[in-house]
Formats: structure tokens, sequence, C-alpha cells
């Protein structure tokens, strides 16, 4: 089948986690030549500055359990004193919180959230970009549209993929990442070279730390307390929504692309 051809400005891809988001993506920036923009990839790029610095004190003490907060980055930057490098050290605190947040399966709070995914977004012009696991919540759906509105772009459509939970976990114990370029693999459906290595860069992939039973069911529950409402919000501001099929019988390349059209076609955006 021939690619996709079309022309958006920017591309929402949702669904649960594990919902097999990652290849409906990739179908969709090769064709349409467009970039991924993940929240996640980049809370993962923060939380690797945090692991590799091998910090040995307790983050425990950052973290006020009353609030549900962190301390302000001042008090956490003179407790760390000279024990981190100070040329990273603001990236060291956003990674240190990141990984609290990520490695117990939770939503990171919305503030630090929009103004990272800002930061990445404005780099693209505000346009050509499919996002991806963003936004999650109400207050990121609006802070997206209203940044949107702003910048005289728009969002052209959400693509839901949709898979049932038990599936879910089944498969997100097959994923595989690459620890060093963000790669997505499946030992089953997209395995890695020899089963272990990275296909674009040669690094040994490895399992998300986030990716056991326990942490992808509170996400599964994040994504239906926070995360569907949110979906519903955008669909009433007149996005339109576009329902795939996470779960294919055939899953080839081909077959993705298939679904994809179809389901984009049923919507007269194709
Ligand atoms: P993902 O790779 O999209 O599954 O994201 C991994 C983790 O990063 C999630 O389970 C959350 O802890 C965090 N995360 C990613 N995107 C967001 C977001 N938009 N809002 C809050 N937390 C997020």
């Amino acid at each position: 089948m021939d690619k996709l051809t079309a022309k958006f400005d920017n591309i929402l891809v949702m669904g649960k986690s594990g919902a097999g988001k990652q290849p409906r993506i990739d179908i969709l920036t090769s064709d349409l030549g467009m970039k991924q923009l993940s929240t996640g990839n980049i809370f993962r790029s923060f939380m690797k500055i945090f692991k590799n610095e091998d910090y040995r004190g307790n983050t425990d003490k950052f973290f006020n359990s009353e609030t549900q907060k962190f301390i302000p980055d001042e008090e956490i930057k003179n407790t760390l004193g000279n024990t981190v490098n100070s040329k990273i050290i603001e990236d060291f605190i956003l990674g240190l919180k990141a990984h609290y947040f990520v490695s117990n399966g939770y939503y990171v709070p919305d503030s630090l959230t929009n103004q990272l995914f800002e930061s990445y977004f404005s780099r693209s012009g505000y346009r050509g970009m499919v996002l991806d696991g963003y936004p999650r919540t109400i207050d990121q759906a609006d802070f997206l549209l209203n940044l949107v509105d702003k910048k005289n772009t728009k969002i052209d459509l959400i693509i839901l993929v949709e898979n049932d939970d038990d599936l879910i976990i089944k498969r997100t114990m097959g994923r595989r990442i690459c620890p060093s370029c963000g790669a997505v693999y499946h030992l089953e459906f997209k395995p890695p070279k020899d089963d272990k290595f990275c296909t674009k860069c040669g690094t040994e992939v490895i399992l998300r730390s986030d990716d056991t039973e326990e942490k992808l069911r509170i996400r599964l529950e994040e994504f239906q307390k926070k995360t569907l409402p949110t979906l519903r919000q955008l669909e009433k501001r007149g996005i339109p929504v576009v329902k795939a099929n996470g779960n294919l019988p055939v899953f080839t390349e081909e077959a993705i692309r298939k679904s994809l059209a179809e389901a984009l076609k049923s919507k007269g955006l194709l």
C-alpha cells in the first residue's frame, strides 16, 4: 500500500501506556514527514543525567510527603552542595524529580510537564509534531490549546490507540527500550538485533524501570482517572478523534498503515 499523504500541523497520539502507540507513531512520522515529541522520552533523558551522576545520598529528604511536593530547588541545591557537578545541577534536579514520579508509575505534576513540553515544542516552531503522551490531564490540554492558539497553529486530530488492559500487561513485559537513543522494541513483535541490541545505535536494550506489572497497573489507573476525561474535553473542543485498533491480528508495518488509513478516511481526514 502507498504511504499516507496528508498535511497536518500537529497530531496527538493518545492511548494507555503499552497500547501500541509507537508503531503508529513510526508510520505517521515516516510517511508524513513529521517528528515525534514524547514527554516520556524527555523525562527519561533527564533521569539518565540524574542516574549518571551516581548520587549516593538519600533523595527522599527532598520530597515533602505532607504537601506531596518537592522542597524548593534552592534548598535542594544547598543540600547537594558540591556533591553534584554545578554545570548540570539544574538538569540533575529535574532528573531527580522525574525519577521519583516516573519510577513509581505516577504522572509528573502539570507545572513541570507543561514547562518542559513548551520548551521542546517551541524548538519545532510549534508545527510538524506528533505529540506522544502529552497532554495527559485537563490542565495540560488547556495549556496546549492556549499555546497553539497563541502561536497560530493547531492540533488537527487525535489518534486514539485502543487496547485491553490484560493484553497490555502481557505485551508490556516484552517491551525493551534503548537507554541511549530511546528506540522502542518488542521481543516478539519488533525484536532488537540478536534479541539484545538496538538496531539504530548498537546499545544493549533494557526493560524500562517502570515496566513492572504493579507500576503498569498504577499507570493504567492514572489513564482512566485523568487521561480519559482529557480526551473527552479535547473532543468537546472540536478536535476529531480517530480510533485505531492497537491489537491487529497481523502486526506488520503494512497492516498498521492500512488500519491507520482506513481510520483516517472514515473521518474524512485522508
Ligand atoms: P510514557 O513513555 O509516555 O509511557 O511515559 C512514561 C512516564 O513518564 C509516565 O508513566 C509518567 O510517569 C511520565 N509522563 C510522561 N508524559 C507525561 C505527561 N504528559 N504528564 C505527566 N506525566 C507524564
